[in-house]
């Protein structure tokens, strides 16, 4: 483990801490300001729902949380990184809302692969994938090519590819939007349970109130803002 990986695991460490941080797409008469003024910090052990009404910025700023989209305005930083996790699995690992797995991999090769892209023999990735395929309950889909599978399952295996890496910031954007009321449950229990056993942070972006309620702290974000001034629990717990 690095050093900046070893600093996260503080239970109190900073993983990200922005400042008046917005994001803009496009320029001129085209811009569109997805987020702006957000001041914020997650810390190891926060437990965070995003929430807010479609298009409100939540996709937007997990991305800025994730180092995936810059800021245009305002400041990012990852103290306890060092440096954007963007590219480093381990440290924070982004389930994106829509169709996200390789067509020609099977499933266990689709969750292994961001492991031996860091450098883990084939062996050590099929078992880490084998695990966290079954902490989201889709241990009998491990062969199944993503054509074969529904959009729930195809959702559980992008959940479980990011579990996998055992990140320490995992984000989640709206890992419930396609599933029924038991297997969302089923899912929040497996990133509840994967956080607490990895001790790291969450971040969920959901419309679902039953969702938000599992968390600890909700960020309410209204036409690309927060509704409050963001809070973090994490550092006490
Ligand atoms: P949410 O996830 O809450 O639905 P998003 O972050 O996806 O919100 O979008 C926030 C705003 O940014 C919306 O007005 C959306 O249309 C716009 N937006 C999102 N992605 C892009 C993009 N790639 N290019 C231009 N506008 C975008
Ligand atoms: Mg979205």
């Amino acid at each position: 483990m690095n050093d900046a990986l070893q600093r996260a695991n503080d239970r109190t460490a900073v993983l990200v801490d922005t400042h008046d941080a917005g994001h803009t797409y496009g320029d001129g008469t085209r811009a569109v300001v997805a987020v702006h003024g957000v001041t914020c910090q997650v810390r190891r052990g926060d437990r965070i729902a995003v929430t807010g009404p479609s298009g409100s910025g939540k996709s937007t700023l997990l991305y800025m949380l994730a180092g995936l989209e810059a800021a245009t305005t305002g400041s990012v930083e990852w103290p306890a990184f060092g440096a954007t996790p963007a590219g480093r699995p381990t440290a924070a690992g982004l389930v994106f809302q829509g169709p996200s797995l390789i067509p020609t991999l099977d499933v266990t090769e689709n969750v292994g692969l961001p492991l031996v892209l860091a450098g883990m023999t084939d062996a050590a990735a099929r078992q880490a994938a084998s695990r966290a395929l079954g902490a989201v309950g889709i241990a009998s889909l491990a062969w199944k090519l993503p054509g074969e599978l529904s959009g729930g399952q195809a959702q559980r295996v992008a959940i479980a590819r990011v579990l996998a890496t055992e990140p320490a910031l995992i984000l989640a954007d709206e890992p419930t939007g396609q599933l029924d009321h038991t297997t969302g449950g089923q899912v929040i229990d497996a990133l509840l349970a994967t956080a607490e056993r990895i001790g790291a942070a969450l971040v969920v972006s959901t419309h679902d109130p039953a969702v938000a309620r599992r968390l600890d702290t909700e960020w309410h974000l209204i036409d690309g803002g927060l509704a409050a001034p963001a809070t973090s629990t994490g550092a006490h717990r």
